[in-house]
């Protein structure tokens, strides 16, 4: 059945990614059905809630923003898993439209100088062919009219162990992890780091520490989707 639902895909893409249903003329990635149903994050603080204390006495933030959670086998799953795996960089675009027209409504936003997506190390980049943030991030950006400057922050070692080993061991600085190219060029200015999903939140807390060489930098983070503690 799954087979013949991706057979479909391929000469009907107009249809909705979590239902299969075909879409209307006025519907993209999904149906209005499906789209009132998605698990949407409702944040009334962006400065404290349940993303930023992922964070909480380990990295210093400004805000922490998320669009929706993230369960295994829900239709977040399903468009992350597009949007990730299969090029539908269609699903970023959707989804960066959306999350920036909200937050545009919200004056912390408006003070972003800087998008800047997790990067991909660039074997993995070679492999998949794109980063699975570039249209999320740009659509981000236009809708919030700041810039996405994708390649100052670098990433120099591929991760196989790193969740194995312990907090000590990742603030060694012998091991980066993180690079940004250019320090300077970010000083003094408000960051918005965007990443797919956050779990555990360590990428992210990677990606800070590099961040927060920067003199007087302000980060935010915003995220598709995020893993809810149970
Ligand atoms: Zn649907």
């Amino acid at each position: 059945m799954q087979f013949f639902k991706d057979f479909l895909g391929l000469f009907y893409p107009n249809l909705c990614i979590n239902c299969t249903r075909n879409l209307l003329k006025n519907e993209t990635i999904v149906c209005t059905f499906c789209n009132n149903d998605l698990p949407l994050i409702e944040i009334s603080n962006i400065r404290k809630n349940q993303i930023s204390e992922v964070f909480y006495g380990k990295i210093s933030i400004h805000s922490a923003v998320g669009l929706l959670y993230f369960r295994k086998g829900n239709s977040t799953q399903k468009l992350i898993h597009k949007l990730k795996y299969e090029n539908r960089q269609d699903v970023g675009s959707f989804l960066g439209n959306w999350f920036g027209r909200e937050l545009h409504e919200n004056t912390q936003f408006s003070s972003v100088d800087h998008i800047i997506p997790v990067p991909l190390h660039k074997k993995r980049l070679k492999k998949r062919g794109y980063n699975q943030l570039t249209t999320f991030g740009t659509a981000l950006s236009y809708q919030l009219k700041t810039s996405y400057t994708p390649n100052i922050l670098i990433k120099t070692v591929t991760n196989k162990t790193q969740t194995l080993k312990n907090r000590f061991d990742r603030f060694d600085t012998a091991d980066p992890k993180f690079k940004l190219t250019d320090y300077e060029y970010l000083e003094n200015k408000h960051v918005l780091l965007i990443d797919d999903i956050i779990t555990t939140g360590a990428t992210i807390e990677f990606c800070c520490i590099e961040l927060l060489k920067v003199k007087n930098i302000k980060i935010s983070i915003a995220t598709i989707a995020f893993t809810e503690r149970t």
